[in-house]
């Protein structure tokens, strides 16, 4: 069994990793917010745990980690590009939520096992806000219901910043109706036609941070063993699970190891972000020749908790590496070798990995390996060489097949949806995305198209 070490946030160090139960290692991600295409920084937190995913596999089994990560389906910014575009939310996050999955698949993200839905599990964190108001952690004031920091003694351990950077880092509203300045919202009004759900406290939506409380309950329990995402949600984002899981739960920790990547940046400037319109996003790169594989590559090159930044030398070094390596696998050997897996990876590259992540050490083990069946399964370890690269024409080549194919997972998902089974739609859906096949929901029924 590969040990497996990784850095955790809370502890500060980095900690061998053991799961409470090997049968069933738990992994979530926070996952997009859907109102725009993804920028190229969105997709570093991605592919840095699409690799620990299947690093989890290879160790524990393919079939023994839950990898999940949520929509943000209901959201302010939501609600505002909904309103310019003179549509309903759903057709935003509809929209938005394909294209993330196209954008992902073609940097050879897998989807998760598990895709939980803000709108989906509304029900349960209705239930958790009521057990948090029970609790005395959380209190309803003009239409809203905050969650009332200094109810817990331990709120901001993961962070640990004192409480005056936390309530200017928040950049929380001060309202009136505020025991302390820095609660925060779990629940509050939806006005007149507003997107909204019935509550105890009146017709309403949850705040951003209650979601994944309470589809972490839902879907992976109590406490799970690797909380991920970027730096930037440390605070707010994630003290707020922590505060608000753990006061549900009798005091039971959210998760055992906390995992953060670092931000990315283009070169000479600060971190990208949408605020600083220094922003390129997936798409532009797809469409100026790119290919996902390549970014993929380059996301990689950097360790995951140092920042990166973005450049054309990035990407041009990485293509030249790539290019060396394909020509090495003398073309498409390994591809139809059903039996090829990772047991059949480099140690060494393995150990790597295996050593909180580190990919640009595993990159250059990969360039190191001259068998070509040893690198091919090495490859498969970091997401690489699939074949959907290997052949660029792969999807335009399709054959009729092909199209009955999709045809047919389109009716079983329309079916689907008839029966209220919207697990299983969003499965089916969620699969033709990673393929590059969006699908397009309107009167006349369920349409398609390749990305
Ligand atoms: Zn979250």
């Amino acid at each position: 069994m590969t040990q497996i070490r990784l850095h955790d946030t809370m502890a500060r160090e980095k900690r061998v990793f053991v799961p409470a139960d090997p049968e069933r290692v738990t992994l979530y991600v926070c996952g997009p917010t859907v109102y725009n295409r993804a920028h190229i920084g969105n997709a570093r937190p991605a592919v840095v745990f699409d690799v620990l995913a299947r690093l989890l596999r290879h160790a524990y089994g393919e079939d023994k980690v839950v990898y999940a990560r949520n929509v943000t389906d209901v959201d302010d910014k939501i609600i505002e590009a909904a309103r310019a575009q003179g549509v309903e939310p759903e057709v935003i996050t509809r929209r938005y939520e394909d294209f993330y999955l196209a954008d992902m698949g073609a940097l050879g993200v897998r989807p998760p096992d598990i895709a939980p839905h803000a709108t989906h599990n509304i029900a349960e964190m209705v239930a958790m806000i009521a057990r948090l108001i029970e609790t005395g952690n959380a209190y309803e004031a003009d239409g809203h219901v905050l969650f009332n920091v200094p109810s817990d003694p331990e709120y901001g351990a993961l962070g640990r910043r004192d409480r005056e950077a936390m309530i200017a880092g928040a950049r929380v509203e001060v309202a009136s109706y505020k025991k302390d300045p820095a609660d925060f919202v779990l629940w509050k009004p939806s006005p007149g036609d507003m997107i909204g759900w019935e509550s105890p406290w009146g017709r309403g939506r949850p705040g951003w941070h209650i979601e994944c409380s309470a589809m972490i309950e839902a879907h992976l329990g109590r406490t799970i063993d690797i909380h991920g995402g970027g730096l930037d949600l440390i605070f707010p984002h994630h003290e707020n699970e922590i505060a608000q899981s753990r006061c549900a739960h009798e005091g039971a920790p959210l998760a055992r190891y906390w995992v953060h990547n670092g931000f990315l940046s283009m070169s000479g400037s600060e971190k990208m972000s949408k605020s600083l319109g220094n922003v390129v996003t997936v798409e532009e790169l797809l469409e100026q020749g790119h290919k996902g594989e390549v970014l993929r590559f380059a996301l990689l090159s950097a360790h995951y908790r140092q920042p990166l930044e973005w450049s054309e030398a990035l990407t041009a070094q990485s293509k030249a590496t790539l290019d060396r390596l394909y020509g090495r696998m003398k073309l498409g050997r390994f591809f139809e070798d059903d039996e090829l897996s990772t047991e059949h990876c480099d140690q060494s590259l393995l150990d790597a990995l295996a050593d909180d992540l580190n990919t640009p050490l595993a990159l250059s083990r990969l360039s190191a390996i001259t068998d070509a069946r040893t690198l091919t399964a090495s490859g498969m370890l970091l997401g690489l060489f699939s074949r959907k690269e290997r052949w660029p024409n792969f999807f335009l080549d399709m054959g009729s097949g092909e199209a009955e194919r999709v045809d047919r997972l389109v009716d079983a998902r329309s079916e689907a949806k008839t029966r209220r089974d919207f697990a299983e739609a969003d499965r089916i859906r969620t699969e033709l995305a990673a393929q590059g096949i969006l699908l397009e929901d309107g009167p006349q029924g369920t349409t398609w198209r390749r990305a």
